[in-house]
């Protein structure tokens, strides 16, 4: 391509500060270096994580920063030592890398690549070692990806290459939010067939997570929101039972508890809210229900009463739902061309009217087309 090598100019919505709208800004995206790859985003999904950043976390040190995780592209140059990626190539950002040499990768029993972003720069959610200027500052690279720009540079141990023929605007939401639910449900909870589950929340992450229970086999998934308007859509990918925790005047562990004869076998908290993480706790029955922590926060601690665990249930949580990245993501895309996985399409253009969308819980997911 005519742009190997050189710097390209682009646009990209740049967070310049907590609590404050993205600008719409003209930014620099340096070559890519030894193991990276330059790509040209195509869409992106806009997931919790991308406002969590800036409006819940407000961490100063994270900033200035192209915020967006869930994206899909084309390679447009890779960097010297790159052999397994060439300019044209689909492929995915993977907020979580997959290096194959750490401990971590090497162990069958977690997908944390210890050489992520994330393990160094947790605290403030980017990457530092950044490809991105705008007016002669560094912008960091949030979560290591920032898919709200045109051009972004990451590592190849972040990058997963897909099918020739897999659609873009829908593929991009297999790099978080749905990946994120269901494998929460088929990897980390490991519903079985015939058990019972419950999945708290219905966004993207919630109703993926409905339908891994469903794909696993699932007798009965009950969908809880107090949004009703959500549960149409749960119903879709495989929910068979609907509560709005606001429409009873007790709390819903017991409302479960009665409805199955002691709470259910397999509960996902896809909220990311500490209330309802113990919640979904307490609605699991004793002696072998399992419950997932799905959706992201680090911000508050969350408390449960030591019986939940004595009594033989397990609390446990999921990253990227257990998938390794780079080797899964491929499969998935598989999965969702062959019609197993289902993904939603709903576009919209304006960075900050997702994101308002989103806050007010009337759109299930966004999906930018940032090469329009
Ligand atoms: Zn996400
Ligand atoms: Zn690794």
């Amino acid at each position: 391509m005519a742009t190997a090598g050189k710097v390209i100019k682009c646009r990209a919505a740049v967070a310049w500060e907590p609590n404050v709208p993205l600008m719409m800004e003209e930014i620099e995206v340096a070559p890519p270096q030894e193991g990276e790859i330059r790509i040209k985003v195509v869409a992106t999904g806009v997931c919790h994580t991308d406002l969590y950043h800036p409006f819940e976390v407000k961490d100063k040190r994270g900033f200035p920063t192209v915020l967006g995780h869930e994206g899909a592209g084309v390679v447009e140059s890779v960097g010297p030592g790159v052999t397994d990626f060439k300019p044209g190539d689909k492929v995915i950002p993977l907020f979580l890398s997959q290096c194959g040499e750490c401990k971590f990768c090497k162990s069958p029993n977690t997908n944390l690549c210890d050489c992520s972003w994330s393990s160094k720069y947790h605290d403030i959610m980017s990457d530092p070692t950044t490809r991105f200027t705008c007016r002669g500052q560094p912008i960091l690279q949030f979560m290591g990806t920032s898919t709200f720009s045109e051009y972004t540079v990451i590592n190849q141990i972040a990058v997963a290459k897909i099918a020739d023929d897999a659609p873009l605007d829908r593929v991009c939401l297999l790099s978080c939010g749905i990946s994120t639910g269901y494998g929460a449900a088929v990897n980390t909870a490991g519903v079985t067939p015939g058990s019972v589950c419950a999945v708290f929340g219905l966004g993207a992450v919630g109703l993926a997570a409905v339908m891994g229970c469903k794909n696993a086999g699932a007798s009965r998934i009950f969908a809880v929101d107090i949004n009703e308007k959500k549960f149409e859509k749960a119903k879709v990918f495989g929910a068979t039972d609907f509560l709005n925790p606001k429409a009873y005047d007790k709390p819903i562990s017991e409302v479960l508890a009665e409805l199955t004869n002691g709470g259910v076998d397999f509960s996902l908290e896809c909220v990311g809210n500490t209330e309802v993480m113990r919640t979904a706790l307490e609605s699991c029955v004793k002696g072998w229900g399992v419950s997932v922590l799905v959706g992201w926060t680090d911000v508050k601690d969350f408390s449960a009463k030591p019986i939940q665990l004595i009594s033989g249930k397990t609390w446990k949580g999921s990253l990227f739902g257990g998938f390794k990245s780079k080797d899964s993501v491929p499969n998935l895309v598989c999965n969702y061309m062959n019609g197993k996985i289902k993904l939603d399409k709903m576009s919209l253009e304006q960075v900050n009217d997702a994101i308002n969308l989103m806050k007010t819980g009337d759109c299930i997911r966004c999906i930018l087309n940032i090469s329009k």
